[in-house]
């Protein structure tokens, strides 16, 4: 079945023909193209010294072949955006899906993080000289770029925390301190950094203290210290930077939206984001169930004289799966809708939804596979040991669960309470009133609620 005919119903309604024969495109790219070509991408990366400087040359023959395709900045929302292939975020989402089954998918058809969020920002809200300068290389897949916000020696889930000073003097800023996780600044075609710095830091309202500057990579006194592992892998040539800012001069016209609006510039970047995370998230749920299936058909590996397949408890583990999968799947879909009807701020509970279970949901189905794999399956011999560690970052990058989950809390019993509270009140006093009509005596006379 094709990946267009497998679009929950729920969805297919909103999805146009066209987007259905790109998602089908997608899917043949990433299993004929991609997956067959990460061997090869991993045999390409270099060793040593050449780690940070040499780029795959595979991954360049798969630019080639996605854009003859058209299959190419999918990401951006036809309703906000006119610089994109034209789709609606359900209908990336549904592609972002496919693209998550290939970790070479996504940069193949310049659908990676963080430039989609970066274009984003700049399409958005840069002017016109940013998106000359910036935008339209980026949109061209010919640099990369890389988003600075996290710090070593703050606590980052609270950007009020972000402390990079920016300094104005004369037609220049000038930046001084740390960043740590600027993902990509590893690549190196990562040419442009947007940095969240500190612009005012006696602004009285602490979400106006902070800014969004554009920095070229090259600029004098930055420095890249070293890159960051994550569970032992080092994701190069892309990789998580630990960069210091000393006296870094920045022309005052590389300023995002203006003095004070890094909170605005966040805040709107990471909600479609979240999205083609949390659905690159179940292509990646799904690998493992693929991955999960191969291992317990196979005919040379049984126990105690059976299938893995045979044993009830391994098929819970399948049947638990698609319907996780399934599950999680539906509540991104829905989220995309709701952003495509209005707007991400409109979606923030759905958006969190996702964010939060997703993640969750695919650790554990992967973790059911890397345990049928026994041994097999924490090294490199299967995808599984390194999805598990990509997706496990992802319930901290992007804000951790707990902070989602307390706004979302938050919110959820403050919209509430009060109508929930007066409906309960009000059924308890008509439940005696009915027992009464009706001559009964109430059998919990003692309830206190
Ligand atoms: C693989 C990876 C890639 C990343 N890429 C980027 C990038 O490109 N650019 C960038 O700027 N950053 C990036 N990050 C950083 C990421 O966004 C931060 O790590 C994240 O925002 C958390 O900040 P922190 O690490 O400073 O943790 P802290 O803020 O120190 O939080 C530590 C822990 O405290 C707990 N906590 C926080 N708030 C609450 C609360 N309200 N209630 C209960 N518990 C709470 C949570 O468990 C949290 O994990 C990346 C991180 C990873 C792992």
């Amino acid at each position: 079945m094709s990946a267009s005919a497998r679009i929950p119903p729920i969805a297919q309604p909103f999805v146009s023909d066209r987007a259905k024969k790109t998602l089908d495109l997608v899917e043949q790219f990433v299993e004929t193209e991609c997956i067959p070509a990460e061997p090869t991408f991993q045999a390409q990366l270099g060793e040593g010294k050449q780690r940070w400087t040499t780029n795959p040359a595979i991954l360049e023959t798969l630019k080639t072949k996605a854009r003859q395709q058209g299959l190419w900045n999918m990401f951006l929302p036809k309703k906000h955006f006119s610089q994109g292939a034209g789709f609606t975020n359900l209908e990336y989402g549904l592609m972002a899906e496919y693209l998550g089954k290939s970790k070479l998918a996504s940069e193949a058809t310049n659908n990676a993080a963080p430039d989609t969020g970066n274009m984003e920002v700049l399409a958005k809200y840069g002017n016109d000289a940013q998106k000359q300068q910036w935008l339209a290389p980026l949109l061209d897949g010919k640099i990369r770029s890389a988003f600075l916000m996290t710090e070593p020696d703050v606590a980052s889930s609270d950007a009020t925390n972000i402390e990079l000073n920016m300094r104005r003097e004369g037609n220049e800023y000038i930046l001084n301190g740390s960043k740590w996780w600027s993902s990509g600044a590893g690549d190196p075609r990562c040419s442009l950094y947007l940095v969240m710095g500190k612009s005012d830091a006696a602004n009285p309202d602490p979400y106006r203290q902070q800014s969004v500057i554009l920095v070229s990579a090259d600029t004098p006194g930055i420095t890249v210290h070293r890159m960051l592992s994550v569970y032992g892998y080092d994701d190069a040539p892309h990789g998580h930077g630990h960069i210091s800012f000393e006296n870094v001069r920045v022309p005052a016209s590389n300023m995002v939206l203006g003095e004070g609006r890094g909170f605005e510039i966040i805040q709107g970047r990471l909600g479609p984001g979240r999205i083609h995370h949390a659905m690159r998230t179940i292509g990646a749920a799904e690998k493992a169930l693929e991955w999960l299936i191969a291992r317990i058909n196979d005919d040379r590996k049984k126990t105690f004289g059976q299938n893995l397949a045979a044993h009830g408890v391994i098929l819970e583990w399948v049947a638990r799966s698609r319907i996780e999968i399934d599950a999680a799947r539906l509540i991104v879909l829905n989220a995309a809708i709701k952003i495509d009807e209005g707007d991400a701020k409109s979606a923030l509970k759905e958006i969190a939804q996702a964010k939060v279970l997703v993640p969750q949901t695919a650790l554990t189905v992967i973790d059911r596979a890397v345990q049928a794999y026994g041994a097999a399956g924490v090294c490199q011999d299967t995808p599984l040991a390194n999805l598990w560690a990509m997706i496990r970052t992802l319930r901290i990058a992007d804000g951790p669960d707990e902070v989602h989950l307390q706004q979302m809390g938050r919110r959820e019993n403050r919209t509430r309470k009060d109508a929930i509270i007066e409906r309960l009140n009000w059924q308890r006093k008509e439940g005696e009133r009915v027992l009464a009509a009706n001559g009964l005596a109430n059998p919990n006379p003692k309830s206190h609620l």
